[in-house]
């Protein structure tokens, strides 16, 4: 594979050694393969592209190459992000040369016009995003999206642009839209559209309020892709979601092995919210109705895959997204009662009762 694009950095940064466990740690996270990794230099790659980070006599050397323009803002994003979250105490400021350096466009962001809105049941839009070039948001194995949404507030936003170090920087601050993450729940790069199912809960909360009055026209930013690739080659799968995770399950089911066995379990609210689900696995479905509690206040759904068995004997993967009280009873079983890794399951909080724009970032 050859990375004919190139992008360095030179950084002085005093206190590296306090933290750079955690952003080697992060970056490869991001299931990277490590070609080099020694007391001073750390090179990771992908099928995209490569980064290293090299400690010299008085400077950090920051590098990476890739085979094209998604790519190269993709090694900028990773490295600028790991920066930017451990390296606060020297405070670094990343300005990038080499290829698509002073680029003012943001790798990562499209400007998305609303095509159509489908009641998918009582409680859930299905809202489709027409825009152009969506080609990166099949890629990296993510399928998250952050939505950049007008609001009361700020019902003309100014959309955001790449600073110098390749991450997004906000040309009028005072007109930021509103943030919320969402997964892509189909995608056709052809046609060039998104679906989103949102879960609308009133107008308190901006992500719900625009998707109920949102109409052909719409214009909404788009951010992505977000999360980090889950592991699609466990023969043995527990995983459970409440309908703001259902999106994301769904995908699962589309996407992993047709062999692949085990439990998926989703909770909804009556058996009316109950979805089609195209599913290519042996792994069975069982719907949980919540009935009267109001989302977010049972905890049936994580109970029920405590009460599932944990297979030892097989490559068990354990998958789950809901509210944060039922995501943080199922972590600690998985993770502290268990004993499982990271890399065994992933149990995350979409969303948390009383909280606004939770991971909205
Ligand atoms: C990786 C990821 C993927 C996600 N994918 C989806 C998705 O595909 N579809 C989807 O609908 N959501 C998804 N979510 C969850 C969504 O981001 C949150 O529900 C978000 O809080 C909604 O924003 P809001 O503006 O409507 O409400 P907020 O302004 O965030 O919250 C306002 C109030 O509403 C409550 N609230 C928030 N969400 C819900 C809910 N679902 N039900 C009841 N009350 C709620 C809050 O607790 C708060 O009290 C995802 C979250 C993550 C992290």
């Amino acid at each position: 594979m050859t990375y004919p694009l190139h992008c360095a950095c030179r950084l002085v940064l005093p206190q590296y050694a306090t933290y750079k466990e955690k952003i080697r740690s992060r970056l490869e996270s991001f299931r990277a393969k490590v070609e080099t990794r020694n007391e001073t230099e750390f090179r990771l790659s992908w099928a995209f592209g490569w980064l290293s980070i090299s400690e010299r006599n008085d400077h950090i050397m920051i590098e990476g190459g890739a085979a094209d323009a998604t790519g190269l803002a993709r090694i900028k994003d990773l490295l600028a992000t790991a920066f930017k979250l451990y390296a606060k105490i020297d405070a670094p400021q990343i300005v990038w040369t080499g290829d698509h350096a002073h680029d003012p466009e943001l790798a990562p962001f499209r400007l998305m016009v609303v095509e159509k809105v489908t009641d998918l049941n009582a409680r859930i839009k299905r809202v489709r995003l027409h825009g152009s070039d969506l080609s990166r948001f099949e890629e990296f194995g993510n399928m998250h999206v952050r939505l950049l949404l007008p609001c009361l507030a700020v019902p003309n936003p100014v959309w955001p642009v790449a600073g110098p170090d390749g991450l997004t920087k906000w040309p009028d601050p005072d007109r930021k839209p509103i943030s919320r993450v969402y997964t892509i729940r189909a995608i056709d790069t052809v046609a060039s559209w998104v679906d989103i199912d949102v879960v609308t809960h009133g107008t308190t909360g901006a992500g719900s309020a625009w998707a109920l009055s949102a109409k052909p026209g719409d214009q909404v930013g788009m951010f992505g892709p977000l999360g980090r690739p889950i592991n699609r080659n466990a023969q043995h799968y527990i995983i459970g979601a409440d309908e703001t995770g259902l999106p994301a399950l769904a995908r699962l089911l589309e996407i992993l092995p047709e062999t692949a066995t085990g439990l998926a379990c989703i909770e909804v609210a009556t058996q009316a919210d109950v979805q089609a689900i195209e599913n290519r696995t042996k792994i069975d479905v069982e719907w949980l109705f919540r009935r009267d509690a109001p989302a977010g206040t049972s905890l049936a759904l994580s109970d029920r895959l405590i009460a599932e068995t944990w297979r030892n004997d097989l490559d068990c993967f354990g998958w789950f997204a809901a509210e944060d009280a039922a995501a943080r009873r199922l972590r600690t079983h998985w993770r502290q009662d268990l004993g499982l890794s990271r890399d065994q399951t992933l149990a995350a909080a979409y969303w948390r009762r009383g909280t606004t724009g939770l991971m909205a970032g």
